[in-house]
């Protein structure tokens, strides 16, 4: 019998899990139940994906760096990665400025409303707001020297950086081009199989995929705010979702279209799976072992250059972050009854895109920066207690922007550099449960 693709097996799973969550807070004993029986098997499914990640970046970065020919060409990876990177999540806040001047959701808010959600946010406002505050009022340099570890251990360890492990493992694999071949194959050879080993351990996860979202979202509906919240925010939460929207289904597959030859069909079929686990996880970094999966064995981007590509995305390259910053920041304005003036939104183009690329990839990172684009601007950031309740739905659609963004990039920088091969049949699938 032929096996439903992936991507349908998780889509059915999120459905299931948002009917299963609905029904079930219907009764006096369903929100317990599924909190102690249900959501632990989706925090189970999440910590897999995280376990995972940093073995993955390891043995797959390390083999990438070291079969490049030469630092030359590192340092031609590193440059067009980067840059796609600063371009695409410009492009993104320029998106979303464009779009909430037209639509103008700010101006939908009732004075009442505003009252109401201000008061509802009460005790948690300080606490949200300081963390935020704590990432601002350092030196200029602090990003540079935070990307530099004094302790690989303690870089790879769960409230450890990301960005200092990649910069471990690309200074490891530079050591690698430069030493004799007779010592550094050995080397080579052993991550190669630590890498096959790895993949294969996201094949069976994946396995799981499906029961994995059906907990998480089966949660999120049991937890989540009242519907009431979502009208007197409907016309903000719709600026953004279509901003995101429009990158998703038209800004990204028109680029590999047009740059890659990779049609639409082809392109969603590859990522699909990436994109309803992140919009499930709200993370990019837990995510992150599903997007390189797919980008190397589905799209068709060399190891070299997704390996690269895809961790340092998942860290810095937050297009959907961006938007959502930029978009957030100027509804929050017009609620308190502030024009943005051209000047301002200039400074939000030049805050959202360094707010997003400091957002961490986990869930609610977004909200936390936001805090430093309202206070360039000028606004009480205590204003996110407008937007908070409506957070966690609007978190999910802009992760799947996040990873979508990486993906775009490493296929482009894998066709720049001549290193794309076509994308997999279409019931590739398969061999994941053969
Ligand atoms: N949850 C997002 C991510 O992991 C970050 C954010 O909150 O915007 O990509």
């Amino acid at each position: 019998m032929k096996k439903l693709a992936l991507h349908w097996q998780i889509l059915i799973g999120m459905v299931a899990g948002v009917l299963a969550g609905y029904i079930l807070s219907e009764f006096a004993w369903g929100k317990d139940f599924v909190l102690a029986w249900i959501k632990p098997w989706g925090t189970i499914f999440i910590n897999l994906l995280k376990l995972i990640a940093i073995p993955l970046i390891v043995a797959s970065l390390i083999k990438g760096v070291s079969d490049l020919d030469d630092i030359r060409q590192l340092s031609r990876l590193g440059t067009r990665t980067l840059g796609l990177y600063i371009l695409t999540t410009l492009l993104a806040v320029v998106i979303g400025l464009v779009i909430v001047n037209i639509i103008n959701p700010g101006s939908f808010i009732k004075e009442s409303t505003r009252t109401e959600l201000m008061n509802s946010f009460g005790a948690n406002a300080d606490q949200n707001v300081s963390k935020a505050g704590e990432s601002q009022g350092r030196g200029p340099l602090s990003a540079l020297v935070d990307i530099v570890p004094d302790n690989i251990i303690g870089a790879a360890s769960s409230n450890g950086n990301m960005l200092q492990v990649i910069f471990f493992v690309v200074f490891f694999g530079i050591g690698l081009i430069l030493i004799q071949p007779e010592k550094s194959d050995p080397v080579k050879r052993f991550f190669d199989g630590v890498n096959e080993v790895v993949l294969k351990m996201i094949d069976l996860i994946m396995l799981a995929a499906p029961f994995g979202v059906f907990s998480l979202l089966a949660a999120l509906v049991v937890e989540s705010p009242s519907p009431d919240v979502f009208q007197a925010l409907g016309a903000y939460a719709l600026t953004v979702v279509l901003g995101l929207g429009l990158l998703v289904f038209g800004f990204y597959p028109t680029l590999v279209r047009i740059f890659a030859g990779i049609s639409y069909g082809d392109f969603f079929r590859g990522i699909a799976p990436a994109q309803l686990l992140a919009f499930s996880t709200s993370s990019s970094a837990a995510t992150l072992p599903v997007t390189m999966e797919r980008v190397e064995e589905h799209m068709g981007v060399e190891k070299e250059v997704a390996s690269f590509v895809c961790p340092v995305g998942a860290t810095i390259n937050m297009d959907g972050t961006s938007l959502y910053q930029a978009v957030a920041a100027v509804f929050i304005s017009q609620a308190f009854g502030d024009d943005v003036t051209l000047g301002e939104q200039l400074t939000i183009v030049l805050t959202a895109t360094l707010a997003s690329i400091g957002s961490a990839a986990v869930p609610g990172a977004g909200i936390l920066m936001l805090v430093i684009v309202l206070e360039s601007i000028g606004v009480n950031p205590a204003g996110i207690a407008l937007i908070f309740a409506i957070d966690r739905p609007l978190d999910m659609c802009r992760t799947v922007v996040n990873i979508t963004s990486d993906a775009t990039v490493a296929i482009l920088v894998g066709k720049s550099l001549g290193k794309l091969n076509p994308p997999k049949p279409k019931n590739w699938d398969d061999h994941l449960h053969e």
